[in-house]
């Protein structure tokens, strides 16, 4: 194709996990939330489609002030994008003029942004049990994005541990994603008031109910965010929707609902870990909504095995992972479905 720009000819996207149209799955395999959004934003979307003839707010003012408060931070020390993918391809566009480093073994858009912006990349393994080791990074001049708790592995790092390579280097940027940290990780926004080389990147998808909406945010000192600002205004002032901004301020102020459902996330991630342990799967100690699992027989074989039997949970083929499996966490029915078909499986 002659029009084709070479740098995209060789691209390698990112494959999204199976979003199958006919129903009768049970869908462990994105990390979405088993609960629907609460009642709250459901009526706030449908008020928003009533003024669906007006462009929505570039500055997003009103959920920013919220998520602001529930953050505990200012709100020029925010930005609002379409999911945390976008926050992270402006990241990857605009704040690696030193490269990038990141875990070989980490969350796949890190490398397809890497590759389609021409960046200079540093990609570097993980300990043999699947953890971070953080004295890699100690010395690397490269802007260091790193998922914490990470995935697909589900492991976290103690906040002081990164915090620790923040401080080494003032002149280096560190990039934390954050997706997963309300299971269970420590979140280092607490920090950013004190540090200008910090960026956390955030997300509605995973613990807010709304991967569907593509609501997500970074949080850093005014220099970075006005960066993001930038980069937003020559691309797309209107990236966040008005019914996803909608429903974003409504989820934050549907706090006890939001608590109630990691509540109970977290203690069907307690059951399911215990359950497939007695299986006899190898569970890493998940601080996120799924759990990354080593089974007696090789994920190669169990994820189109479950699959078979409409269950859909992820599987990556790659060398160092590829006996494994990343199950979300579903709702306690969902994952004695799963645990069942397991034992058959292995019988
Ligand atoms: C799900 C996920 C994202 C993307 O989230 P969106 O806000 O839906 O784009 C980013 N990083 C990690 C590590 C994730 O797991």
């Amino acid at each position: 194709m002659k029009f084709l720009d070479s740098r995209i000819a060789n691209l390698d996207p990112y494959v999204p996990g199976e979003q199958p149209q006919t129903s009768g799955f049970i869908k462990l395999n994105t990390n979405e939330s088993a609960y629907p959004p609460a009642p709250k934003v459901v009526e706030a979307a449908g008020q928003a489609a009533g003024n669906l003839q007006l462009y929505p707010d570039p500055t997003l003012s009103n959920v920013s002030q919220e998520l602001a408060d529930y953050l505990a931070v200012e709100p020029d020390q925010l930005f609002l994008g379409n999911g945390s993918d976008e926050i992270l391809a402006f990241c990857f566009q605009s704040l690696m003029g030193q490269g990038v480093a990141f875990p070989k073994i980490s969350y796949g858009f890190y490398s397809v942004f890497a590759k389609l912006y021409g960046l200079t990349t540093r990609v570097i393994p993980l300990n043999a049990d699947l953890s971070i080791n953080l004295a890699d990074y100690q010395d690397l001049t490269e802007t260091i994005v790193i998922a914490n708790p990470n995935a697909p592995t589900s492991l976290g790092l103690p906040a002081e541990a990164i915090l620790q390579l923040v401080q080494a280097q003032p002149e280096r940027l560190v990039i934390v994603d954050e997706a997963y940290v309300e299971f269970g990780g420590e979140s280092l926004v607490p920090y950013v008031k004190e540090y200008a080389n910090l960026l956390v990147v955030g997300t509605f998808s995973k613990s807010w109910q709304l991967a569907g909406a593509r609501l997500g945010y970074a949080v850093a000192q005014p220099a970075l965010i006005e960066i993001l600002q930038r980069m937003k205004y020559s691309f797309n002032p209107y990236s966040v929707n008005s019914m996803t901004a909608a429903c974003g301020l409504a989820a934050l102020q549907s706090r006890d609902y939001h608590e109630n459902c990691l509540k109970e996330t977290i203690a069907t991630r307690t059951w399911s870990k215990e359950a497939l342990e007695k299986l006899g799967f190898e569970v890493l100690n998940s601080q996120t909504n799924f759990l990354f699992v080593k089974g007696p027989v090789s994920g190669a074989i169990l994820y189109p095995a479950l699959k078979e039997r409409k269950i859909l949970v992820r599987w990556f083929n790659q060398p160092e992972i590829k006996d494994y499996l990343r199950i979300t966490i579903g709702t306690r029915s969902q994952m004695e479905t799963l645990v069942a078909t397991l034992k058959e499986l292995l019988s």
